[in-house]
C-alpha cells in the first residue's frame, strides 16, 4: 500500500472513520521522499533496531521495518489500531505499544523488547505539541541509543542546533549539547503533510556522546543555573541568577569575575564551559 499517496491515505482512513485529532499534533507525511531519508540518515540498517515515537499511519514505521530488524513504536492514539494492524500487515518485525510516550519507561521498554541489540537508533516526525519535552526525555533518560533523527518545527530546528553562546541558543540548546552533538539534516516544506500545518519543518539528528563531553560536578544544579540565566534571555544574567539560586549579587558578582564571565554577560553569550565553570563555583567543589 502506498501510503504518501493522497489518495490512498484518504481511503483508508474514511474506510476507518477516522479524523485528525489537532490536539494530537496529527499531520502525516505524504511526501515520499522524506521518511526514506529519515530512516536512512537516522542510522537505520541491517543489525539495528529502531524506536519510532508517534506512527500515524505507519508511513515512517514502514521504511524503518524495510532496514531495521526490529521496530518497536509508541503511539498514544488507539483510533490507529485497525490501521495500522492493515497497513503494518506485512511487516511482522514491527510492534507497536499504544500509550503516551511522556508516560512510558523506554529504558524498560529497551530492556524488555530490545535487549538483543548493540545499535539503536531514534527516528520519528514528532507531534509538535510536546517536541521539548520529548527531546529532554529522550536525552536525560540516558538511554541506550546511539542517536535521536526527529523531525520538528523548523523554528525549533534552529533552536536545537544553533551554538550555545549565540543569539538564537536557549536552555534546550545547552542540554543539547550538553548530552550529545546535534546536526541540521534538511527542511521539509509544510506541503509535505496531511493535513498541512502552517509551519515548515526540518529534520535534525543527534549523536548520542557515550562519555561525558563537559566536567560537571553537580548535574542538577547545572541545569538549574541553565533554566534560570535564560528565564530572561535579554537580561544580564546576574539578577535572575541570584534570584533563582538565593545567592547574595556581590557574592555572585564575585564568583562570575573568578570563572571570567562579565557580571553585564547575558545567558546567550555563555559557553558551555562557562555554565560549568559557574556551576563549579556555585557549589563550592
Ligand atoms: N509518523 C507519522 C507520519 O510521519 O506521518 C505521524 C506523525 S504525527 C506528526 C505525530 C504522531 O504522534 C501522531 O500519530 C500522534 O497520534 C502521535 N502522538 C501524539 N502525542 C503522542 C504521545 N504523547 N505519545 C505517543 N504518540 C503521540
Amino acid at each position: 500500500m502506498e501510503l504518501t499517496n493522497i489518495n490512498t491515505v484518504k481511503e483508508l482512513l474514511t474506510k476507518n472513520g477516522f479524523t485528525f485529532s489537532k490536539s494530537l499534533g496529527q499531520n502525516f507525511l505524504i511526501n515520499p521522499s522524506v521518511c526514506p531519508r529519515i530512516a536512512e540518515m537516522g542510522g537505520c540498517r541491517k543489525g539495528t533496531a529502531a524506536i519510532e515515537i508517534g506512527t500515524g499511519i505507519g508511513v515512517l514505521t514502514k521504511e524503518l521495518a524495510l532496514r531495521c530488524d526490529k521496530v518497536v513504536a509508541v503511539e498514544i492514539d488507539e483510533r490507529l489500531k485497525p490501521i495500522l494492524a492493515e497497513t503494518l500487515a506485512e511487516y511482522d518485525n514491527t510492534e507497536i505499544v499504544f500509550a503516551d510516550v511522556l508516560k512510558t519507561d523506554l529504558n524498560a521498554l529497551i530492556k524488555e523488547k530490545l535487549r538483543e541489540y548493540k545499535e539503536i537508533y531514534i527516528c520519528a516526525n514528532l507531534p509538535y505539541y510536546i517536541t521539548s519535552p520529548v527531546i529532554m526525555k529522550l536525552l536525560e533518560e540516558r538511554l541506550p541509543i546511539k542517536a535521536i533523527t526527529v523531525m520538528v518545527q523548523k523554528e525549533a530546528a534552529d533552536r536545537l542546533c544553533a551554538g550555545v553562546g549565540t543569539r538564537e541558543s536557549g536552555a534546550v540548546t545547552v542540554a543539547v549539547n550538553y548530552y550529545s552533538t546535534p546536526q541540521l539534516l534538511f527542511k521539509v516544506s509544510r506541503g509535505s503533510f496531511m493535513p498541512s500545518p502552517n509551519v515548515d519543518s526540518a529534520v535534525i539528528r543527534m549523536d548520542i556522546s557515550s562519555e561525558p563531553k563537559y566536567n560537571v560536578s553537580d548535574e542538577k544544579l547545572f541545569f538549574r543555573i541553565v533554566r534560570a540565566a535564560f528565564e530572561q534571555r535579554r537580561k544580564q544574567i546576574l539578577n535572575p541568577l541570584s534570584g533563582a539560586l538565593g545567592t547574595e549579587k556581590s557574592k555572585l558578582s564575585k564568583i562570575l569575575a573568578e570563572c571570567g564571565i562579565k557580571p553585564t554577560a547575558r545567558a546567550e553569550e555563555l559557553s558551555m564551559e562557562d555554565f560549568a565553570a559557574l556551576c563549579d563555583r556555585i557549589s563550592g567543589k
